[in-house]
This record gives structure tokens, sequence and C-alpha cells, in this order.
């Protein structure tokens, strides 16, 4: 071949497998770009920024029903995993929205997550976002369920105690006027109707507490409170009842101690613990309260050697109208809601109450308590503050 002729051939040759490779790498890079896409498919311009914000948990879906943005609260709720949507309910949701195009809002009892076994109340709304993507949203009714259920059944349980009393009251004056001639007859069922209404009054009293302190999850205007001066008070009250029973209180330990909260309540508090070790213990013996503390806890102890409770109760005594013998209890006028009264006044200062227990030998009910800063400790640490 001519040297003339190579050269072009060479430059043709050249230019046809440069093109060749730059064809390629461009087909690659868009093939690559495609992929990208759907790999990472978007949502619409500003949802993005809104869902972020949302509190509610809210899920977009593509066509694909493949998850393609979440708020961290749909990961709370376990609704979504994997991509995909937990519960085959709200696929079914997504699906008929998707097919007849209106936006549908339900309630629903779900799962906790695939495998979880807590049961979720829901109210789900699920909307078209745009023509490709649909959005859900989920709002956690489950805490405001169970408060309705409480309540429902907080209802019921009063009726039920009310009756009691009051029938026997009605029961009474029925024998009071048929036993008008024989005074001693008079005296004893007057004796009795005193006693139900005494019963009667305790029990509105308490449930009037009680309902004053579920209303406040929290005080609302804690001062410094000291202890010492709470026990003090709470043996004040009981100081009748207990000699009438033949019990000695004693009382020692930490002094000093101080919470924060409202001394009214945490009063009444340790006064049920004292009512009822004063109430479940034979003569003659003994009640103790003492007090011990860390650098952060008060704890106040409440013992006695009364009748105990038995192991299988234990963990019901904090229940509203839980007895463990419901006849010694009525017979001594318990309400049943002494404990539920102490439950809920700790956990309104932030503690809680434990109970130990053995029949036949005697329980120690422990409060405990956060230690408050006192007002020494809070100025010398604001100066290190300042300084
Ligand atoms: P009650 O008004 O019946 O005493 P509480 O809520 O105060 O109601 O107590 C619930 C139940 O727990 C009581 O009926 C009793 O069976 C049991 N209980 C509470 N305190 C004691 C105690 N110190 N010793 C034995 N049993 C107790």
């Amino acid at each position: 071949m001519e040297s003339a002729l190579l050269v072009p051939l060479a430059l043709l040759l050249g230019a046809l497998l440069g093109g060749g490779a730059v064809a390629i790498i461009i087909a690659a890079v868009r093939r690559g770009h495609r992929a990208a896409q759907v790999a990472t498919a978007t949502v619409p311009d500003g949802v993005d920024q809104v869902i972020d914000a949302l509190e509610s948990a809210a899920v977009v879906l593509d066509s694909s029903n493949t998850v393609i943005k979440t708020s961290p609260g749909a990961h709370a709720l376990g609704l979504v995993w994997h991509r995909t949507l937990v519960h085959a309910r709200l696929v079914e949701l997504v699906d008929r929205v998707r097919r007849y195009g209106d936006p549908v809002t339900e309630d629903l009892e779900l799962t906790r997550g695939p495998l979880g076994d807590a049961q979720l109340r829901l109210s789900v709304r699920v909307a078209p976002l745009g023509t490709r993507y649909m959005l859900l949203i989920a709002d956690d009714r489950t805490e405001a369920h169970r408060l309705e259920a409480v309540r429902r059944d907080f209802v019921a349980n009063i009726s039920h105690e009310l009756k009691t009393p009051i029938g026997a009251v009605g029961l009474l004056a029925e024998a009071l006027e048929h036993a008008s001639d024989d005074p001693d007859q008079v005296r004893r069922f007057a004796e009795r109707m005193k006693t139900e209404s005494a019963r009667l009054a305790a029990m509105t009293q308490e449930i009037i507490e009680l309902s004053r302190l579920q209303a406040a999850n929290a005080l609302t205007d804690p001062s410094e409170v000291e202890v010492d001066a709470v026990i003090a008070a709470a043996i004040d009250k009981n100081r009748v009842a207990a000699e009438a029973a033949g019990i000695q209180i004693v009382s020692g330990g930490a002094k000093k101690a101080r919470v924060m909260g409202d001394e009214g309540m945490l009063v009444t508090a340790v006064h049920n613990l004292v009512a009822n070790a004063i109430q479940y213990s034979q003569k003659p013996s003994r009640v103790g309260i003492g007090v011990s503390m860390t650098d952060d806890i008060v704890e106040i102890a409440v013992t006695d050697q009364g009748v105990g409770i038995p192991d299988e109760e234990l963990d019901r005594v904090f229940e509203r109208f839980f007895r463990v013998d419901q006849a010694r209890s009525r017979a001594t006028g318990g309400t049943g809601l002494g404990l539920s009264i102490v439950k809920h006044v700790v956990q309104n200062h932030g503690g809680d109450v434990r109970v130990w227990s053995q029949s036949g030998y005697g329980s120690t009910f422990t409060i405990r308590l956060p230690r408050a800063v006192s007002s020494q400790r809070a100025s010398t640490s604001k100066q290190k503050v300042r300084s």
C-alpha cells in the first residue's frame, strides 16, 4: 500500500474507534443514571420537607407500593420494614384509594412492627399525592383509647362499689322502722347506719381525690417539702386509730430530707400506708416508718408485722378497688382506693412505690422520691456557673 494512503486510513480508523468508545461510555452513563433514578425515586418538590416536619407518622409510596419517603414517626410505630408497609390492611387501604381516587380515613388496630404483639390504635388517612404517589398519614390514638377504657372501667366500678353501702343504708332504715318499739335494736341498726354512711363518705372523698390526681399528670406548683413534717403529720392523723388498735408507731432514719412536691398530697400518701399497716396488723404490734436517702433519692418505708399479702396478689394491690380479703376490708371500712391514691401521688412526684410482703409475717411499702436540690446546693452551683 502506498504510504500516502496509509495516513488518512489510520486517521479514519482512529476516529471510528474513538467515536465508538465515546458512544459506549455515553450510553453506559445514561443507563447508570436511569438505574439510579429507579433506585432513588424522589418525592415531588417540597413534600420531603413537609414530611420531615410532620409529627404524625407519614409514608409516601410509589405505584408499586415501594416506600420512597417516611417521617421518623412511621418507623417508631413500626409501619415500614424493608421499604414496604408492614401491615396488609394498610396496603389494602392504599390500593383502594389508588383504584377509586378518593382519600380515605379509617381507625385501625394494628401490631407495632412485623413481630410485635403490642396493639396500636391508629387513625390512618390515605390520599393520592400527585398522579404517581400515595401519601399515608397515621396518628397514634393508643393512649387516648386506653384512657377511655380506664375511665369506663372506673365508672362501672364506682357504681358497683357505691351500690353496696347505699343498699345497706336503705335496708337498715327499713329495719329501723320495724324495730321502733325495741330501743336495743334501734341502737344497733343506727350504729350500723353510721358505719355505712362513714364508708360512703370515705369512698366519695377518695374517689374525688383519685379523679383529681388522675386528671393532672404532674404537679402544677411544686415547692420544697420537708419529709420529717410529712411523716409527723401522717403519724398524727393515725394516732387515734393506732391507740384504739393497740399498735405502736415508731419512726426513725435520716433527718432533714427534702423533696419537691405538694405537702398535702405526700401526707395523704404516707397516711394511707400507715393506716393500712395499722388496719392489717393484730395487736400488740408495731408499725415502723423509716427514712433513708442517697444523693438523689429519698426513701420512705412503712413496715408492719401484720397479715401480709399473698405472693400472687402482690401485683394487684395498687389497682383501684382491689382488696385481698373483701370481707375484712369492708369490715374495717376499707374502700380499696388507698393504695391507688398512693401510687398516683408518688407518680405525680416523679417517684415510685414498691411492696415487699410475706403472708403471715408482714409488709413493707417503700415510696421513692427524687431528692430536692437544696437551696444551699442550688445557689452554690449557680455561683460556680457565674464565676
Ligand atoms: P383498702 O381500703 O381495702 O385498705 P387499699 O387500696 O389501701 O384498700 O389496699 C388494697 C388491698 O391491699 C387491701 O384491701 C389489703 O387487702 C391489701 N393491703 C394493703 N396494705 C396492706 C398491709 N399493710 N398489709 C396487708 N395487706 C395490705
